[in-house]
């Protein structure tokens, strides 16, 4: 809820005009006057001038003004309604709409002066703007006298009703405008006044200079650069507010015994790396402290991580407490599981699976033995964190792929009791580093740096998909001679269904080619989580040589002597996909491959991305090409929740202002949190979780 204004202030501006614009404007994330008036213009249509008709271009938009000639609905091509104006000058101007209102038509009559404004272009019989906006005008009727701002908007909600609403707000308060910063704070920094910059931003004067005008377009004049500081100002202060409130939380001390720890590392059957022990030395130190544990284990896929989970797990369990382990997907979850269970077998520590598509009896006894405590690791899904699961002893939460949930599934997490439980965060994914100044910024990360030893490098082959015939032929004879291949189904992002029929299909194809010499298997998301388990379970024992699958493996799935993986179709893959395929092989000591067949043609990104992967085998190179490629908006998971985290200030370009509103919100908490409060309030009102997501 936003907060109530002030006795004595007006009533916001989107109450007064009814519900059904609040509703809309709700739905544009507006629902205080504070955020109308930071609601900003995409960009401007200059009103301020005409063009007389003659001297009108094709491809540039203008307004213009001219008398009717005349006006008639013609038929061919197709109903059209089609108006010819003649200017003063004698140029001439049609106009033409596709569809149209009868009172557009009768505003349109022979002998009304109108103005009008849009892109002009080529037509049939010389110049036309087609669906023009268009007002019927007096002679010498005043222009405007300012820019007309275009704003971001949804279904329903007209620019002209905007435009009035948000110049209603700017006129209504000087408050709402007023600066809240210190004065000497934003001079120093060369800062425009806030209400200068928005009074700008909303409404700028016309015939700005060419140098001017491309900084407002770009967002880069001083107006904006005001906003955009001012939001990652109001971004860095709700992250120190809540680092603050995290070191005044209470987590449970996991001292540990050390008892089930080195047991675990007695039958791994490795000896850790030194960057594992680094990081394991790291956290089980957090885990001893009182105030909870907020770390991200960032290591390259292979790297080791689930070792480094498995023994914080051990350390709380150890301190009588429960642990949660999940994982973005099922596969991957029960591949912990299973590793986990193995690892555990006869240590006395008993493993609770729960998962989306448990049946209901299965999931009623693990609730319930964690629920009385009686279990104390749980391992699953984000079904982990549903209704109906508790965990009252919970003291370590380990979140695998991190990244790859959502910020709204993120969100549900910290709503779920984790505040006052340690938490181990995993990604294979470096963060950027503007995202690691910024949405991560409270998290202490430790990362692992080097690969356990015995890794053979994976060898990646390019193949136009025209030479199939020839890998089909190739894996067969591998197969025969007792190695193991993946074969990875295309991606087909819009329809599971058919990414399903195409595994189906690939499966027989490949099983008619090999005549039944060589055993193939088939794995995707809709088979039964048993049948799935039965699948990899052969695999692993090495009954079958060929697995297809769908991208259900991508992650963290690990059968070492697997040493082949062909993906069909790679153009469609991202990068980070496939690398984490990739890196499916090359874990055992056979030398292994990875063939990327892709179809021609390519678009540009897709070739960076082949490129970039056939160049590379470093995860954290690949990943920062990545984001070179795609920004970092991806990483956030933003899409997904269809909230634009930061709504004017760019993770890439405009890394300097980050650097800037970080230390400036240090120096503002220092001499005035009066100010950093109202600055708080003005930017994140009733929304400051989720700029923390
Ligand atoms: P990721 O970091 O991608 O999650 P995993 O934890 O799945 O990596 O580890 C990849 C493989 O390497 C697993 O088979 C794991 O048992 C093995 N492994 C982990 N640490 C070592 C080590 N220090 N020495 C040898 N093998 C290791
Ligand atoms: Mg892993």
């Amino acid at each position: 809820m936003p907060k109530a204004a002030s006795a004595g202030r007006k009533q916001p501006a989107a109450a007064k005009s009814g519900a059904g614009l609040a509703d809309k404007l709700a739905r544009i994330g507006v629902a205080r006057d504070e955020e109308l008036i930071l609601h900003l213009p995409l960009r401007y249509e200059d009103h301020t001038r005409t063009t007389p008709l003659a001297q009108l271009r094709a491809g540039e938009t203008a307004q213009a003004e001219g008398v009717v000639r005349n006006t008639d609905i013609q038929y061919r091509p197709r109903r059209q309604l089609v108006s010819l104006l003649a200017g003063d000058d004698g140029g001439q101007l049609v106009l033409r709409f596709f569809s149209f209102y009868p009172n557009q038509q009768k505003a349109l009559a022979t002998g009304h002066r109108v103005r009008v404004f849009g892109e002009v272009r080529d037509g049939h019989f010389g110049l036309e703007i087609v669906h023009p906006q268009f007002k019927v005008v007096e002679e010498g009727a005043p222009l405007d006298e300012r820019l007309t701002p275009v704003y971001p908007t949804t279904a329903g909600l007209g620019q002209d009703a905007l435009r009035k609403v948000i110049a209603r707000a700017l006129a209504a308060d000087p408050a709402r405008t007023a600066e809240v910063l210190p004065e000497d704070f934003t001079h120093r920094r060369h800062l425009w006044k806030f209400g200068d910059a928005v009074r700008f931003l909303h409404a700028p004067p016309p015939r700005l200079s060419g140098l001017t005008q491309k900084a407002l377009d770009a967002r880069t004049h001083p107006a904006w650069t005001r906003l955009k500081f001012d939001e990652l100002l109001a971004q860095q202060l709700s992250l120190k507010a809540h680092r603050k409130a995290r070191a005044a939380r209470r987590a449970p001390v996991l001292t540990g015994t050390g008892a089930l720890t080195s047991l675990l590392l007695k039958r791994v059957g490795f000896k850790l790396t030194r960057a594992q022990e680094r990081v394991w030395r790291e956290i089980s130190h957090d885990l001893k402290r009182a105030t909870p544990m907020q770390r991200l284990l960032q290591g390259d896929v292979g790297s080791g991580k689930t070792v480094i989970a498995a023994l914080a797990a051990l350390q709380a369990i150890e301190s009588g407490r429960q642990v949660a382990f999940m994982a973005p997907t099922e596969i991957l979850a029960e591949q912990h599981y299973r590793k986990l269970a193995s690892w555990l077998d006869g240590v006395g520590v008993e493993i609770v699976w729960l998962s989306g598509s448990l049946p209901a009896k299965a999931r009623r006894a693990g609730t319930e033995k964690l629920a009385s405590g009686a279990a104390k690791f749980a391992v699953g899904t984000h079904a982990l964190f549903q209704e109906g699961v508790e965990l009252p002893q919970l003291g370590l939460a380990i979140v695998d792929e991190q990244h790859r949930f959502g910020v709204a599934q993120r969100l549900a997490l910290r709503g779920k009791g984790l505040a006052e439980a340690h938490q181990l965060m995993m990604s294979a994914t470096p963060i950027p580093r503007t995202l690691a100044m910024t949405f991560y910024a409270d998290l202490d990360v430790s990362v692992l740096d080097e690969m356990p030893p015995g890794r053979t490098p994976v060898g990646t082959r390019l193949v136009n998909q025209k030479r199939r015939g020839e890998i089909v032929q190739w894996v067969g004879k591998l197969a025969a001679d007792g190695r193991q291949v993946y074969w990875v189904c295309p991606l087909i992002e819009e329809s599971e269904k058919l990414e399903l029929q195409t595994a189906v299909a690939l499966h027989a194809e490949l099983t008619s080619a090999y005549e039944g010499k060589v055993t193939v298997g088939l794995l995707h998301g809709r088979m039964k989580p048993d049948d799935k388990a039965k699948t990899m379970a052969a695999f692993v024992r090495g009954e079958i040589a060929v697995l297809v699958a769908t991208t259900v493996i991508e992650v963290g799935v690990d059968v070492p002597n697997a040493s082949v993986m062909v993906i069909e179709h790679a153009e469609r893959f991202g990068l980070a996909q496939l690398h984490q395929l990739r890196g499916r092989v090359g874990r055992g000591a056979a030398e292994s491959t990875c063939v990327l067949l892709f179809e021609e043609p390519l678009t540009d990104t897709a070739k960076q991305r082949l490129k970039v992967i056939y160049e590379n085998s470093d995860g954290f190179e690949i990943a920062r090409q990545d984001l070179l490629i795609r920004g970092p908006g991806e990483f956030l998971g933003a899409r997904q929740s269809g909230e634009a985290l930061l709504r004017f200030a760019d993770l890439e370009r405009d890394v300097a202002l980050i650097e800037q509103a970080r230390d400036a919100a240090d120096e503002l908490l220092q001499k005035d949190p009066a100010a950093a409060a109202r600055h708080l309030d003005r930017w994140l009102g009733g929304r400051q979780e989720f700029i923390k997501a």
